[in-house]
């Protein structure tokens, strides 16, 4: 039998936008020691926007400026942006992720027509593929273009310095040469520095998880404080960091919102997905924040100890 207390605690949660789905999340709750956290769509807005585009052709003329004409050296890199752009634009709008939104809104705001792709392919937390006027067209991590043979050190200045601000760099290949970085920055959510401080006052250890760059990951938890970070985790991969603390001992919370993170939330001894987030992610998990609001947890914790001081 369900007790009177579970089901009050479900009702008080419900009221504060924590949908609890089972009981045993409730339960575990005020047990958890470690929570783990998808960058992503959990600590951000998930929203990212086109910050910057960096052109291989636009880099070797700031290096030598054209002294005598400033002004078309300004015009002609920024035709150079927009064809980057264009291209990329075409193999991302076949995409689902929220990187490929950035880069194909901000394509429709420059008034660009977005050309067509063939040949299209997407391995998951790696990039994408795809033929765009006769030209093969690739977009991802360094990893990712380095596996296809493409060299990006040309670029490794710009891509640090730009990771450093916290923005998630894409690398771009055409034809098998270095064509590009385009800069996507993702707003902090503006409730998550308060969770996250309120979570590690009650003295639980964050963990941030993702697939982006390390050092872009590193200058996010830089500003939320957070001092333990898996980065460039393949999407196959993240429920395993959530197994291995588990199996240190750490009862282990898990927060996320898309279709990589679903493994790692089942695999949690509490999953709580953002309401926000993906189908996949909700059903994977026992609670749902609504609105993707991470200060649920601090509510959901302390639905726990209540619940569980009233069932003792
Ligand atoms: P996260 O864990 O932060 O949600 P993902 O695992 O989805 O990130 O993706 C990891 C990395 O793979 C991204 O930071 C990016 O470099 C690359 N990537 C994934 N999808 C795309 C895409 N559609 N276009 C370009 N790069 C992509
Ligand atoms: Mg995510």
């Amino acid at each position: 039998a369900t007790p009177m207390s579970i089901m009050v605690g479900v009702g008080r949660g419900a009221k504060m936008g924590v949908l609890i789905k089972n009981a045993e999340a409730l339960e575990r709750m005020e047990k958890v020691d470690t929570l783990v956290v998808d960058k992503t769509g959990t600590l951000t807005e998930g929203r990212p926007s086109l910050t910057r585009i960096i052109t291989v052709g636009s880099t070797e003329r700031t290096a030598a400026p054209l002294a005598d004409d400033r002004a078309t050296v300004t015009e002609r890199t920024g035709a150079a942006e927009d064809e980057l752009l264009r291209l990329a634009a075409g193999v991302e709008r076949a995409s689902e992720h929220p990187l490929a939104a950035a880069i194909t809104a901000a394509a429709h705001e420059r008034g660009i027509t977005i050309p067509d792709v063939a040949d299209f392919d997407s391995p998951a937390g790696r990039g994408v593929t795809g033929t765009v006027e006769g030209h093969q067209v690739a977009l991802g991590n360094v990893d990712f273009l380095a596996s296809l043979g493409t060299d990006m050190r040309t670029l490794d200045t710009q891509a640090d310095q730009l990771r450093g601000e916290g923005a998630t760099v894409i690398h771009m290949s055409i034809d098998g040469h270095a064509a590009g970085l385009f800069a996507i920055a993702d707003p902090i959510k503006a409730t998550t520095a308060d969770a996250l401080a309120a979570l590690a006052a009650d003295g639980i250890q964050i963990v941030m998880l993702t697939g982006d760059n390390l050092a872009t990951a590193q200058a996010v938890a830089k500003r939320l404080g957070i001092d333990r970070v898996e980065a460039q985790v393949l999407p196959e991969h993240k429920s395993d960091i959530v197994k291995a603390l588990r199996r240190e001992g750490k009862v282990v919370a898990m927060a996320g919102d898309g279709v990589n993170d679903a493994p790692a939330l089942a695999a949690a001894d509490v999953g709580l997905a953002m309401g926000s987030g993906t189908d996949v992610a909700i059903e994977s998990a026992g609670i749902t924040l609504l609105g993707g609001d991470l200060v649920g947890i601090v509510h959901a914790r302390r639905l726990s100890q209540k619940t569980m001081r009233n069932i003792r």
